[in-house]
């Protein structure tokens, strides 16, 4: 139990510590990516500080065996940080670590890799290449969601380089209530209304600034899960970082075509680099911005992409990679790691909308990807079709069930050379792994976006007839505690 005197609202000093991860290979850990610190027998993991940062903090959760408070005041600040560039760091959910020096970042990513690998996997002498970094470390992302909100929960500027308290009741004195921003850490309620995003690009706060001006200038009520009503839901922008075609979504409750279209004649009128504009209705209580149907008001319905020679159409639905140049990077060492040949049969698991199978196709024989969504196997089809890629089939189905019941496609085609697998956060299925060191490839390259449960899954496959090569860490979301990663394992 945590010591009587611990409580809410509790002010003390605290010397801050690196940040923390979860080692149990799958539940996220309260606290995620927080700095740890200690203070008389308790832990303590603390927001808006840097490592090496001596602060007063005000607690604000207490648990069992921790709690968890937030800086409030710098008492000696660390060498490792740095002015965040955004007006709204402290406040917004998008960026955690703006306020640390990038270097420091990736050396406490590459870390969180390697503990991972260490602690869940128990492994040790394996090679850890450099962490690939981001050249761009702002206006990275390709994709932004912003979603609206009839409530604001803060009023003042936030200080930018401390966190700030979030009012537990909305503000109501806004003569029109209408916000459109990004979520407040943890909060899924509460929107956070900003001017200005440096993740994407100054177009998308263009685009951004000029929908919310729209939607008070037409007073278009915003959609309440509470009381299922409503209409506008999220703004969606897609930005093509190497054809600079840029799409603006709106996602809706219902379908209302004259807004629509005076609102696609507003935005282009405003801003002329806008390719496409579509609508995509979720009629749903589900806050997602997916949904049954999508009506195009401009241009294609889809914007293009460039990855290495290849061009992928990604359209409002559509799974793609966020970070343009770091996707490509990773696909480049995931390709290098694997070694591949001419004559080899790779297997892509988890193959999504074929880009990593596209990126190998030239180096090899034959690519067979595997993917469960629907959606995405047809993007994937298409895409290869459109870039004249022959050597690359995609197989529809939960992976599970494709290598131990529904298995046909194994007879008709010949045991992979290689398989790369590419999981999404909760990594692989025991059943998964096992069936994979039986198919029993001479090297398997396995990506992942979350270490704790790939040192999982690596651990099962090296008890099998694996040994684990390398680690290769990739940085793709900067200002995040999120890395991604790649494993190599040869065949033993
Ligand atoms: N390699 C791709 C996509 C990886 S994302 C890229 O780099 O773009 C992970 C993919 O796994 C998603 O497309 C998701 O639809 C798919 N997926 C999730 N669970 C699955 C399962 N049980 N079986 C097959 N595919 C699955």
């Amino acid at each position: 139990m945590p010591p009587q005197e611990i409580h809410r609202d509790l002010e003390l000093q605290l010397e801050v510590g690196n940040p923390v991860f979860s080692t149990t290979g799958g539940s996220s850990l309260s606290g995620e990516g927080m700095c740890v610190a200690r203070h008389e027998n308790f832990v303590y993991f603390v927001v808006g500080a840097v490592p090496g940062d001596l602060v007063t903090a005000k607690v604000f959760k207490v648990k069992k065996n921790y709690a968890e408070a937030r800086a409030i005041r710098i008492e000696r600040p660390s060498p490792l940080r740095t002015e965040p560039r955004c007006k709204h760091f402290g406040v917004c959910g998008g960026c955690k670590w703006q306020h640390a020096d990038y270097d420091a970042q990736l050396r406490f990513k590459q870390q969180r890799v390697v503990d991972a690998f260490e602690r869940i996997g128990g492994f040790s002498g394996f090679k850890v290449l450099p962490i690939l970094g981001s050249e761009e470390i702002y206006f990275y992302r390709n994709k932004m969601e912003f979603s609206f909100s009839g409530q604001q929960w803060l009023l003042e500027k936030p200080a930018r380089q401390l966190t700030q308290e979030v009012s537990d009741s909305p503000i109501t004195n806004h003569s029109s209530p209408i916000f459109l921003g990004l979520h407040v850490p943890q909060r899924y309620d509460k929107i956070l209304d900003i001017e200005e995003c440096h993740l994407q690009s100054t177009i998308s706060n263009e685009i951004l600034n000029q929908t919310r001006s729209y939607a008070r200038e037409h007073q278009l009520p915003v959609y309440s899960s509470e009381t299922e009503s409503g209409y506008l839901r999220f703004l969606m922008v897609r930005e093509s970082k190497r054809t600079k075609e840029v799409m603006v979504n709106i996602v809706t409750y219902d379908e209302r075509p004259d807004v629509m279209e005076s609102y696609a004649a507003y935005m282009k009128h405003m801003i002329p680099q806008i390719t496409t504009i579509v609508n995509t209705i979720n009629p749903r209580k589900a806050q997602v911005a997916y949904g049954d149907k999508e009506t195009v008001y401009l241009g294609p319905g889809f914007i293009r992409e460039r990855i290495a020679e290849f061009i992928f159409n990604i359209s409002a639905a559509s799974f793609f990679q966020t970070n343009t140049a770091q996707a490509e990077r990773l696909y480049e060492a995931a390709s290098a790691a694997a070694e591949l040949k001419p004559g080899d049969l790779v297997y892509d698991l988890y193959s999504g909308t074929g880009t990593i199978a596209m990126f190998i196709s030239k180096s090899v024989r034959e690519v067979v990807g595997v993917e469960s969504s629907n959606s995405a196997i047809q993007d994937a089809e298409r895409n290869a079709d459109q870039n004249g890629v022959r050597n690359c089939i995609f197989i529809e189905g939960d992976l599970k069930e494709k290598l131990t019941k529904d298995t046909e496609w194994l007879q008709t085609h010949a045991k992979p050379d290689i398989v790369i697998a590419d999981p999404p956060r909760s990594g692989m299925h025991p059943k998964v792994c096992e069936e994979i060191a039986r198919l029993s490839p001479s090297r398997i390259v396995y990506v992942s976006c979350n270490p704790a449960t790939q040192a999982r899954d690596v651990k099962i496959l090296c008890e099998r007839n694996y040994r684990l090569m390398q680690i290769q860490p990739v940085d793709m979301f900067p200002h995040t505690y999120h890395v991604e990663n790649i494993a190599l394992l040869h065949r033993n």
